[in-house]
């Protein structure tokens, strides 16, 4: 008996702590309910009024939304023709009567505006909208932008492709274009020949006059190659004082004629160079497609062969095989 009233009494304890763990944890379940609905309907509401700013920003933008769009068309352009191409459509909305650039619209109901820092760049227009009197300042602000990084994008493009020193192409660009003069050959069953030349003993004219003379004899050469050559030849600076030509539809008969009287024109040359006068000579290594190789890699090998032919039986000279 006694036992069973403490059996009840644990039983009762038992539950009201059940009951009241469940009360608390159904309450915070209701609390979070609550946050989530509250939270939810602040998004909603937050959305809406997103909505409305939108509807503000596009209404306060219309007027302009034009003139981003134009931006956004010429901005990527790296092509000058393009920009102005481009351009002229883009604006057409503007009620722009006529457009020139470069050369002024004849008559003076024109207006005119410089294009960047350049004076020779203008842009001469002939419009009665207001519309398009008011953006045309703007206009020629961009333009003169994006003309200046169109420069500054092809002396880039010029800095990547010639050396610096001896103002003919360098060796990345060289090898592009082996390449694909070795593919129009092949396509079109041409010829195609190689010449590597190569100064000699150019150590002894650092060695004897300084390195800034070395400098004005490799420039001198490189122009001398570059100045004996034919319009679809094509001169590089290979390396230090090595230098690569390639002779489009020639066979390797009319190869070592050419390397001949390259390396005979450069033996006979004197060469100024402050206070200096300096004569050097070089020795030109031929390879010939199809006669040597089929394979554009091994052209460049077949002539580094022949041109160490040439070192070895002497310089100043050719060799191939
Ligand atoms: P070889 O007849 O066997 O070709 O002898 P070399 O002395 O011409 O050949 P070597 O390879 O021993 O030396 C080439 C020299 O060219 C060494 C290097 O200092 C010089 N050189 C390379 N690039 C430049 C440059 O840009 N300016 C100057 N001044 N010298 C350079
Ligand atoms: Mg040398
Ligand atoms: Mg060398």
């Amino acid at each position: 008996m006694y036992c069973g009233i403490i059996i009840v009494i644990f039983a009762a304890l038992f539950l009201g702590i059940q009951v009241i763990v469940f009360r608390r944890f159904i309450a915070q379940r209701l609390k979070e309910k609550e946050y989530l609905q509250q939270s939810y309907k602040q998004l909603l509401e937050e959305e809406e009024s997103l909505k409305h700013e939108k509807g503000k920003v596009e209404e306060r933008i219309g007027g302009q939304f034009l003139f981003y769009d134009v931006t956004r068309k010429i901005a990527p352009l790296l092509d000058r023709k393009d920009l102005f191409s481009v351009f002229s459509e883009g604006i057409k909305d503007f009620d722009i009567d006529e457009i020139s650039f470069h050369t002024p619209l004849s008559g003076s109901d024109h207006l005119e505006f410089q294009l960047g820092s350049d004076p020779s760049n203008i842009m001469s227009v002939k419009t009665r909208s207001k519309k398009g009197i008011e953006y045309l300042p703007l206009f020629a602000k961009l333009l003169g932008l994006c003309l200046e990084r169109i420069n500054l994008y092809e002396k880039l493009q010029q800095l990547s492709i010639y050396d610096t020193l001896t103002e003919v192409h360098n060796r990345r660009y060289f090898l592009q274009r082996l390449f694909e003069e070795f593919e129009r050959a092949k396509k079109s069953n041409l010829n195609l020949s190689f010449l590597m030349a190569d100064i000699d003993h150019f150590k002894k004219i650092n060695d004897t006059y300084g390195h800034l003379v070395g400098d004005v004899v490799l420039r001198e050469i490189a122009q001398s190659m570059k100045g004996n050559i034919r319009e679809i030849d094509f001169v590089a600076r290979y390396g230090g004082e090595e230098f690569s030509i390639i002779l489009p539809d020639t066979d390797r008969a009319g190869a070592i004629l050419v390397a001949e009287r390259i390396s005979t024109l450069i033996s006979q040359k004197k060469i100024k160079a402050f206070d200096e006068t300096v004569s050097v000579t070089v020795s030109v290594g031929v390879a010939a497609y199809p006669e040597n190789t089929v394979h554009p890699d091994v052209l460049i090998e077949i002539a580094d062969k022949a041109l160490y032919k040439a070192k070895t039986s002497g310089r100043s000279r050719v060799g191939w095989f």
